[in-house]
């Protein structure tokens, strides 16, 4: 009998999935609206001209390892990015940790705060949420449960908050910093300071998931306004986990950064060294080629211009994208209302279509989308988004 007898399979992870079939598809005019990936006005992956221009200069940096916490020049690079200005920086209260992506970034969180005898048991994350919440989150040993986050295309701000003050004490809250993954839907600045009182209110642990700043909005600052919220204004600790696969195009090259806002220097360094501690305990040291790059492109004035003007490029192309779509369902007169479409903002929208539909579209007319009805909006580009407005125009009616 086998040492593994007791295994179960485990189904492929639905989106990569989604990519899977869509890759096989052979029709010449296919639209893949899954994964999360910026693609520019013909469709294709973009590498960021900021990115290029990091990549001449990185050029053959060597092969060595990084120190365990990561590249020193990355780490304070990225952490002025969000905390600049901040009296948590200015009294090196922040501790950080690059990361394998953001998804690594959640990981540090998640283990540091156990070893750092964090009160928690209880992650709360949002009903719906990036899949991986729920999985990575358990596995490190959480309970995890869901607030209710989305009703008839908006954030159900009533019932999140209401869910919100009943939660367990000894709790951490995962937040999307801003683009909510899968919904589009972020709370205004008004309902972000409700939602802080209640998290400091009830001494919940907040993390932010940031994989989107910059590239919501086209401004760093403004898509860390929450971040800076509930630090600044409020003096909280926090978690904020970073990702620069989307803000930067460097998707496979996994460069992250878990960063620890504490109430002291004294307390910030210990955390520091229980972020190493973790992960070294997983991943020994982080890899270096992505890391460079971002950087470079941070700390290079001519080169950091460049990468503000990409975020602008990426960002208004997706909004563009937004109302375009929304203009064709309009004029061929789509039965419901779609200006859902429109008010979202970030990489997705969420149709609220149903799963018949869904797969409809996918046999019929070779559009890929997540199983939740989440498309990409970065997906579409003048060539497919008539297509796609058709497409769904048949699907709905
Ligand atoms: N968190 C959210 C909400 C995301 O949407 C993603 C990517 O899709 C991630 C985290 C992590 O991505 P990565 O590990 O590729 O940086």
């Amino acid at each position: 009998v086998s040492a593994f007898a007791k295994g179960v399979f485990v189904p492929p992870d639905s989106i990569f999935d989604v990519t899977r079939r869509y890759v096989g598809d052979e029709f010449a005019n296919k639209v893949n609206l899954g994964q999360g990936t910026y693609r520019d006005e013909n469709g294709k992956p973009w590498v960021l001209p900021s990115v290029r221009m990091a990549k001449d200069i990185v050029l053959d940096a060597g092969h060595e390892y990084l120190p365990i916490a990561g590249l020193p020049q990355f780490r304070d690079a990225a952490v002025r990015l969000v905390f600049h200005g901040t009296k948590a920086l200015a009294e090196n209260r922040v501790a950080s940790c690059q990361s394998v992506s953001g998804t690594g970034a959640l990981l540090l969180a998640g283990l540091t705060m156990k070893k750092a005898g964090v009160s928690v048991k209880t992650v709360y994350i949002t009903d719906p949420t990036w899949s991986n919440h729920n999985l990575l989150f358990k596995d490190i040993g959480y309970e995890v449960k869901s607030l209710p986050y989305y009703k008839d295309g908006k954030f159900d701000f009533e019932s999140y908050v209401a869910a919100l003050e009943a939660a367990n004490e000894e709790s951490a809250l995962v937040m999307h910093a801003c683009a909510h993954n899968p919904t589009g839907c972020d709370p205004t600045h008004d309902q972000w300071k409700k939602i802080a009182a209640i998290v400091q209110a009830k001494n919940i642990f907040p993390i932010f998931d940031s994989a989107y700043l910059g590239f919501n909005s086209g401004s760093v600052d403004e898509d860390a306004w929450a971040i800076k919220y509930f630090v600044e204004d409020l003096g909280l600790e926090a978690c904020v986990c970073m990702s620069f696969a989307k803000s930067m195009g460097l998707y496979g090259e996994r460069t992250g950064l878990t960063a620890m806002v504490a109430n002291s220097a004294d307390t910030a360094r210990t955390v520091g060294s229980i972020l190493a501690n973790s992960q070294r305990a997983t991943i020994s040291n982080p890899p270096v080629y992505g890391a460079r790059i971002a950087a470079t492109v941070l700390n290079t004035p001519e080169i950091a211009e460049q990468w503000k003007k990409d975020l602008v490029t990426m960002s208004t192309r997706i909004l563009a994208m937004r109302k375009k779509l929304f203009d064709e369902l309009q004029s061929l007169k789509t039965p419901g209302d779609w200006s859902h479409i429109i008010t979202q903002s970030g990489m997705f929208g969420f149709m609220g279509i149903s799963p018949a539909q869904i797969s409809y579209l996918e046999t019929k007319y070779h559009i890929y989308m997540a199983d939740t009805s989440r498309i990409s909006i970065a997906g579409l580009n003048d060539g497919n988004v008539k297509y796609v407005a058709k497409a769904l125009d048949d699907a709905v009616r």
